[in-house]
């Protein structure tokens, strides 16, 4: 697996900022620059969201081919660069798609409805996705098998189950992939108990951050985030075999080098930079 972006709603530098984070990334790249939330699966060419930088992602991470685009939701942070499926198959001749690269798009049901929301001044964009060849759908109910792997759709219960956290599955190998919006974490489920990596955003850090700023119990940030020390305990009491956290904001006022001193006292937890590769 390759986390192609490591940031979150917010990447690194954050356009004009000249904090001592964003000044830092802006002088020495990777990996202390973040661009947004996006992973791919090599064993089955399978890219995991879209942000806005993603056509420079591939590029950075030499990725060669796409066979299947699944998103976790339909937030902008991860949606923007949808766009990638064009520029990938496009044949400038005729505007349609060279027919190898066509994307399959795979979504759990209330996902693939609530797509064509995503509009340009044309209408939505997945029709004239569709039209042109550059992607063909694939909606399922809760599993779907994609070549060697089998990925469960779990969503997050926030009254809509418009968010998914998503099980991969591989040789009773497992990856959980939870990367925004998800609480509440539907720990009861057996598929993310004990997964072999679970890859996760950190939370709310409650301290050192920007402006001196400490959140308030009732900060509204609290009903959708998890504070980092509460998703620490979340894959202790899951089991979780080891942590990637990803989806890193600028906001939390931490750089490359910080991340790697919060990991010392622990032996199974990582922070993600652009580009990382891991090896399950
Ligand atoms: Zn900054
Ligand atoms: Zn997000």
């Amino acid at each position: 697996m390759t986390i192609l972006g490591s940031g979150g709603c917010t990447v690194i530098p954050k356009p004009l900022c000249q904090c001592r984070v964003c000044e830092e990334a802006r002088r020495k790249g990777t990996p202390y620059e973040r661009t947004g939330p996006s992973a791919f699966i090599h064993d089955e060419n399978i890219l995991i969201d879209t942000p806005a930088e993603i056509t420079y992602q591939l590029n950075r991470s030499l990725i060669e081919r796409i066979d299947y685009l699944i998103f976790t939701h339909l937030d902008p942070d991860h949606v923007e660069g949808f766009r990638v499926v064009e520029q990938v198959s496009l044949d400038f001749r005729t505007w349609y798609a060279f027919p190898e690269k066509q994307i399959q798009l795979i979504l759990p049901e209330p996902l693939s409805e609530r797509v064509r929301n995503i509009r340009s001044v044309y209408g939505p964009l997945i029709d004239f996705y569709v039209n042109r060849g550059f992607i063909k759908c694939t909606a399922f109910r809760e599993k779907i098998r994609v070549g060697s792997i089998q990925i469960t759709a779990i969503p997050v219960d926030r009254g809509d189950q418009i968010a998914f956290i998503y099980v991969y599955e591989k040789e009773g190998i497992r990856v959980v992939y939870a990367p925004c919006d998800i609480k509440p974490f539907p720990e009861d489920r057996k598929e993310v108990q004990g997964a072999d990596l679970l890859v996760i955003q950190p939370g709310i850090f409650e301290a050192g951050l920007k402006h001196g700023f400490t959140y308030p119990a009732d900060h509204i940030s609290r009903t959708t985030l998890y504070t980092f020390n509460e998703t620490l305990d979340l894959a202790k009491r899951i089991q979780a075999g080891r942590v990637l956290f990803i989806h890193l904001e600028e906001y939390w006022n931490r750089s490359y080098d910080d991340y790697l001193a919060i990991r010392e006292g622990f032996d199974n937890i990582q922070f993600a930079y652009d580009g990382m590769q891991i090896r399950i």
